[in-house]
C-alpha cells in the first residue's frame, strides 16, 4: 500500500466531520483544478508511459512551481519507479506521482511544525518578510488562537517604516482580544520591541507576537535592522526570539523561494507561514520550499478572516491536493 491509501484511509473517513481537513481542501481547490486536474488529462491522453508522457508530466509540475530542481529530482525517482516496478499504464502511475510527491517532502530531516513554546516566561515570535505578504494578517490569526486556548497575548507594531502599519496592527489587537505595544511616532523599531519585552515580562504574557518591517531592498539595512532587533530581544530573554517565523505569498510563487533564500542569509529563520494558498494554483510551493530553503512550513493561510490560518499538515495537505485524483 503507498502513503496516498494510508492517507486516504486514515482521513477519507473523518472528511465529513472534520474541519480541519474540509479547510484543506476548500483552500487548496484552485491548486487541485489547476495542477492535479491537468495530471488526471495526461494520464487519460496517453495509453502507455513513454518519452512524450514524461516530458508533458514535467512541463505541468514546473508550471505548479514546484521547483525546477525539486522537478528532475522527482523525475529521475519516477523514472526509476517504472522501470522497477514495469509501468506501463500511465493511470497506474498516477498513484506513484503522488507517493513520490509526498516522499519529497517527508524525506531527510523529521518534519518540525510545532511552534518552540516556552514554559517559563514568554515565547517570542518575531514575523519577518517583505511587505504585503500577510505578516500583520497572520498575526491576527495566530493571536486567535493563543486566545482561543487562554493565552495572554502581547501584539508588538515594530514596522515602523510603512504608515498605518502600526494602527492595523492595533486593529487586530483590539479585534482579537490582545494587548498592544506600539506608537506611530517612535520610528526605532528596537525602541518599540525594548518597550514591548518590559511589558511582556513584567505583566507575565505567555505569547508576544512582533511585527516587523520587510525592508528586502536593501539587504544591508533589513540585516542590521533584525541584528538590532534580535540582540534587544536578546539581552532582555536569553534564547529568544523563540521563533523567527518568514512569512511568504504563495500566488508569488518561485518569486517566494528566493525571498526565502535571501531572509536565510540575513537572519536564522526558524518556520515558514505560507499564506493566500486560497488565492492560486501554486500549492505545489510547498514542495519547493521543502528542497530548495529547507525550512519547515509550520502554517498555512486560507485567508482573509481570523480562523483562516491552519498548523501545516502533510496529510491534509496531500489529501487537499490528490483527493480526487487517486
Ligand atoms: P504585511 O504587509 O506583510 O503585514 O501584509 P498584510 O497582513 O497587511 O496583508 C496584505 C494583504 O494580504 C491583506 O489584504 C490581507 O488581508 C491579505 N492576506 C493575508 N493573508 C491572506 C491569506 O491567507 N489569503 C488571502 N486571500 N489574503 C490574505
Ligand atoms: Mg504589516
Amino acid at each position: 500500500m503507498g502513503f496516498f491509501d494510508k492517507i486516504k484511509n486514515s482521513l477519507k473517513t473523518k472528511e465529513k466531520n472534520n474541519n480541519e481537513i474540509k479547510d484543506y481542501t476548500i483552500g487548496l481547490s484552485k491548486t487541485r483544478e489547476g495542477f492535479v486536474s491537468k495530471l488526471v488529462n495526461l494520464t487519460n491522453k496517453y495509453s502507455r508511459v513513454n518519452e512524450d508522457f514524461f516530458n508533458e508530466l514535467e512541463e505541468i509540475l514546473i508550471m505548479a512551481d514546484i521547483g525546477v530542481n525539486t522537478v528532475m529530482s522527482f523525475m529521475d525517482r519516477l523514472r526509476k519507479r517504472v522501470i522497477e516496478d514495469k509501468i506501463d499504464d500511465p493511470k497506474m502511475l498516477k498513484e506513484v506521482i503522488v507517493d513520490e510527491l509526498f516522499i519529497i517532502y517527508v524525506s531527510g530531516d523529521i518534519i518540525v511544525n510545532k511552534i518552540n513554546y516556552q514554559n517559563e516566561g514568554p515565547t517570542i515570535i518575531l514575523f519577518v518578510g517583505v511587505n504585503g505578504v500577510g505578516k500583520t494578517t497572520t498575526i491576527g490569526k495566530i493571536a486567535t488562537q493563543e486566545i482561543n486556548k487562554g493565552k495572554k497575548v502581547l501584539m508588538v507594531g515594530a514596522d515602523t517604516f510603512r504608515a498605518g502599519a502600526v494602527e492595523q496592527l492595533k486593529n487586530w489587537a483590539e479585534l482579537t482580544g490582545s494587548d498592544f505595544v506600539g506608537d506611530e511616532n517612535l520610528k526605532d523599531p528596537a525602541s518599540v520591541v525594548y518597550n514591548g519585552l518590559e511589558k511582556a515580562v513584567n505583566e507575565s504574557y505567555d505569547i508576544v507576537l512582533i511585527d516587523t518591517a520587510g525592508r528586502l531592498q536593501n539587504k544591508v539595512n533589513l540585516m542590521n535592522e533584525l541584528e538590532k532587533i534580535n540582540r534587544v530581544i536578546n539581552s532582555y530573554i536569553p534564547n529568544a526570539p523563540h521563533e523567527t517565523l518568514l512569512v511568504l505569498d504563495a500566488t508569488t510563487g518561485q518569486n517566494g523561494i528566493s525571498q526565502a533564500k535571501q531572509f536565510k542569509e540575513v537572519t536564522n529563520i526558524t518556520g515558514i507561514v505560507l499564506t493566500k494558498l486560497d488565492g492560486t494554483a501554486k500549492g505545489g510551493i510547498v514542495l519547493a520550499i521543502k528542497e530548495e530553503v529547507g525550512i519547515p512550513v509550520k502554517f498555512v493561510g486560507f485567508g482573509e478572516k481570523a480562523n483562516d490560518l491552519k498548523i501545516f499538515d502533510i496529510e491534509n495537505y496531500i489529501y487537499g491536493l490528490f483527493k480526487d485524483m487517486v
